[in-house]
């Protein structure tokens, strides 16, 4: 298999989220390279996202699970603007590093587990929906973890190349103010203004934040008004919460279902839930970096570990127990951003890695 050129060609196949189409046109692609390495695929259809692609070699128990995602959160068209292209140690281009280099690494490792020895069942499932929440994946995922050994998830490594040992949980708020609209200038004192309400809101949320926890309050959207000359009516924010820590979420979740208006004559309402579980940094998390560093060292890779505070769908893994390594993709830096790169040589470093967990485990 020839890494570059098949990234180059993911990377300019483009998969927006939201474009079932364009997800599909990887999901065939992925298809097509597992094939050809004599695995069984099959396509879960999904009529909201692309379809989801389950690549199986052998069957049985101890399998070890591959987990990739197929989407990007880049729009059709960037790819005009930022090319691919390769830069000295680097490699430019939307979705190398997050997470189309992790596609390559997989089904790269594979082949090469292939050639020295595979002898175990692995599985590779390619989803569609990981940057928008995994809403039609994460049954498969969990329930595929579940029969598994072990779990890979081939999303980016840690620009020193540290796997992710832990991630904080991903949950997230809409809140929405009613007030009442006037004329700004005959009626002033009828209005209730819902941005002058939302501003006292917003301030609240903020100070949710507690870095001694690891809680962090985002309000990273707001919406409200019409024109200057009318009393807002509505207005309406969208919150992104991490937690790491036990009934940090709990308290969050309080507190929002607990906002009080500060202004007569408006209301407040807040809505959200918890999309991704924490995968703290617990016993079998340690022990099952502990084995994969022993089986690195054997390769002269010296493994270490660190974490993020970005969810992925390792979260999903986590609670259910089963030994789980993540960041196990490219190394690079620039996630969801155009300057997102990955280092040419870490494609290579990694399939070896892979195909050596693959094998040894
Ligand atoms: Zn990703």
């Amino acid at each position: 298999m020839n890494t570059i050129q098949l990234l180059k060609t993911l990377v300019e196949t483009e998969s927006p989220s939201h474009d079932k189409a364009a997800v599909d046109r990887v999901g065939a692609i992925v298809a097509e390279e597992a094939r050809k390495l004599g695995a069984q695929v099959e396509v879960i259809p999904n009529s909201r996202t692309g379809d989801h692609i389950l690549s199986k070699w052998g069957s049985g128990e101890g399998g070890i699970l591959l987990l990739c995602h197929m989407d990007t959160v880049f729009p059709l068209g960037t790819i005009q603007r930022i090319p691919y292209r390769e830069e000295g140690d680097r490699i430019f281009g939307p979705g190398t590093l997050d997470m189309k280099a992790g596609i390559v690494i997989a089904l790269a490792a594979v082949e090469s587990a292939q050639r020295s020895g595979l002898n175990r069942p692995v599985t590779l499932l390619c989803t569609s929906d990981e940057e928008i929440g995994s809403h039609t994946s994460r049954a498969h995922i969990e329930a595929l973890a579940k029969e598994s050994a072990l779990v890979l998830v081939l999303e980016g490594g840690l620009i020193d190349g540290s796997l992710k040992t832990w991630r904080k949980g991903v949950g997230g708020f809409t809140v929405k103010v009613n007030g009442r609209a006037a004329h700004a200038g005959g009626e002033h004192q009828m209005g209730r203004n819902a941005i002058e309400e939302m501003a006292h809101q917003v301030i609240a949320i903020q100070q949710l934040t507690d870095y001694s926890k690891q809680t962090t309050l985002n309000v990273g959207v707001i919406q409200g008004g019409t024109v200057t000359n009318v009393i807002p009516e509505e207005c309406t924010v969208r919150v992104d919460v991490r937690v790491m820590q036990p009934g940090e979420w709990e308290r969050i979740e309080a507190a929002m279902q607990n906002l009080k208006p500060v202004l007569d004559g408006t209301r407040v309402e807040a809505t959200g839930r918890l999309n991704r579980p924490p995968m703290p940094f617990d016993e079998t998390m340690k022990t099952t970096f502990e084995k994969a560093r022993g089986i690195a060292a054997k390769i002269g890779v010296e493994l270490k570990s660190g974490g993020s505070g970005g969810g992925s769908d390792a979260n999903f893994v986590a609670p259910l127990g089963v030994p789980l390594l993540d960041g196990l993709g490219a190394i690079g830096e620039g996630y969801h951003s155009e300057r997102e790169y990955i280092f040419a040589e870490s494609l290579e470093q990694r399939v070896q890695l892979v195909s050596t967990l693959l094998r040894d485990w």
